[in-house]
């Protein structure tokens, strides 16, 4: 049996196993990661970092790296299914934050995460799954099944679930808990090698979910040298659930290209693009309830263990990332403790909770189906008779706020004052931003 017991043991390697590594390296936690897959590789498509979990990638002097391979978002920009502007917004540091919005191919992410943890901390012990983590006196002792077929026990004091949807140490602590709740959404998710589109760093957000939605943005500046950009997209439209959840599951273009098939705008044609991706993988659109408690003892989860959400607000990641930076504070200032756990619980489980619910109700999208609704799935004359720009500009505002992202909250703590000459203007001008094209 290996045996630290004054060690923070870290079961999986994603996005918030290893931000909590890093965290915790900075405080001088002892740690230790675990990681079941064989390899880490460049699994997933695109992801989003929002200001607020860019602010604490810098706190770890990650973000420069993250900057050299990921595209600074400038902008939010809404469509209906017709190709017509509904809204457009700044973001990140083109709204005045401190820090950028960032949008990076999930792969590329976690590798910047994985570099800094190995140089800085011993290597992530990949090829280690855990079954189980029982209580032993003053630690736990956590049941690894090893690449070879063999298993060991390792203990440490405290472990914490960063093991994803997924999540053995959730089904260890929540045995009953029924199967992930269907949003009545099925997603694909792909990437394409693209000329610019608009501004070329913008998300775009077009149609709405009944009749088939789609969101687009860059990824990576130029990946072949030929000027084009690596540009990710997510078809979503209403059905019947499909498949399990499984971020690696092949999906194929014919499965939702007829929802497409006439959206050739003047920015975009559509169907060309999409035929055009290196590849399709689709997933339900599926969360679960939030949890009435995250840990007892020695054990907590973080991330999508604790908080699985359906992914239309850009925050899974970040939400990760925030927990990781509270769970850290607590094991810093509280010891290696259930205390410490479970003041980090009290902490983040209502602000989680409250973004699980947001995010099936009144995400950033929201905005669509407002217009949609609105305007009977027609094209419309004037968007200003259909919906005012500040009641569009409140529907965002409200999201940040649950979020945890609002400039008020961030510059509250000191991470989000403005600056000069980046904003962009949210007023479309005839039908379209003044920075398109
Ligand atoms: C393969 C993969 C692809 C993804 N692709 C996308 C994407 O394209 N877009 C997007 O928005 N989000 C994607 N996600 C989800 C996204 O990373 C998370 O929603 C978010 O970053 C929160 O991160 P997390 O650390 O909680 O979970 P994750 O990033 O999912 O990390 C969980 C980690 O735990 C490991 N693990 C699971 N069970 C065990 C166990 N028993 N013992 C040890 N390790 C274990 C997993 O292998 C994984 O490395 C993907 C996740 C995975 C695992």
């Amino acid at each position: 049996m290996g045996s630290n017991l004054g060690e923070v043991a870290i079961v999986g390697a994603g996005i918030g196993g290893l931000t909590l590594a890093l965290e915790l390296e900075r405080r001088g936690v002892a740690c230790r990661v675990f990681e079941a897959t064989a390899s880490i590789g460049a699994t997933g498509v695109g992801i989003n970092l929002l200001p607020h979990a860019s602010k604490e990638l810098a706190a770890l002097g990650v973000l420069s790296e993250l900057e050299a391979v990921a595209v600074a978002t400038d902008q939010a920009v809404f469509f209906n299914r017709f190709g017509q502007h509904v809204y457009s917004e700044p973001l990140g540091r083109f709204a005045g934050y401190d820090h950028p919005q960032l949008s990076i191919h999930r792969g590329d992410l976690q590798a910047v995460l994985l570099r800094a943890v190995e140089e800085r901390l011993v290597p992530v012990r990949t090829g280690t799954r855990c079954s189980r983590v029982r209580p032993v006196p003053g630690a736990v002792a956590m049941q690894l099944e090893l690449a070879d077929g063999s298993t060991e026990e390792v203990t440490a004091a405290v472990a914490v679930g960063c093991d994803g949807v997924h999540s053995t140490l959730r089904r260890q602590l929540h045995p009953g808990e029924g199967p992930p709740k269907y949003s009545g959404y099925n997603m694909w998710r792909g990437v394409t090698r693209w000329e610019p589109i608009l501004s070329g760093a913008g998300m775009i957000r077009a149609g709405w979910l009944t009749r088939g939605k789609l969101v687009i943005y860059p990824i990576r500046h130029d990946p072949d040298g030929d000027g084009r950009q690596l540009v990710n997209w997510v078809a979503e439209i209403a059905g019947p659930i499909r498949a399990e959840r499984d971020w690696n599951r092949a999906g194929s273009v014919e499965d939702f290209i007829a929802a497409f098939a006439d959206w050739h705008f003047d920015w975009l044609d559509v169907p060309a693009f999409l035929r055009g991706t290196d590849l399709v993988l689709e997933y339900p659109m599926v969360d679960q309830d939030p949890l009435s408690f995250w840990g007892r003892g020695r054990i907590t989860l973080l991330g999508d263990a604790a908080h699985p959400m359906v992914p239309r607000g850009s925050n899974g990641a970040g939400q990760a990332i925030l927990d990781a930076r509270h769970l850290a504070d607590e094991l810093a200032a509280r010891g290696t403790t259930p205390e410490a756990l479970r003041s980090y619980e009290k902490q983040r489980i209502a602000a989680t909770a409250r973004v699980v619910l947001a995010n099936r109700t009144m995400p950033p999208d929201a905005i669509l189906g407002e217009v949609y609704e609105r305007t009977g799935d027609r094209p419309f004359a004037r968007i200003e008779d259909v919906i005012s720009h500040e009641e569009l500009a409140a529907i965002t505002e409200r999201y940040k706020e649950i979020a945890g992202y609002s400039r008020r909250l961030l510059e509250a703590e000191g991470g989000g004052s403005p600056r000069d000459g980046t904003a962009i203007s949210t007023r479309p001008s005839g039908g379209r931003t003044e920075q398109m094209g």
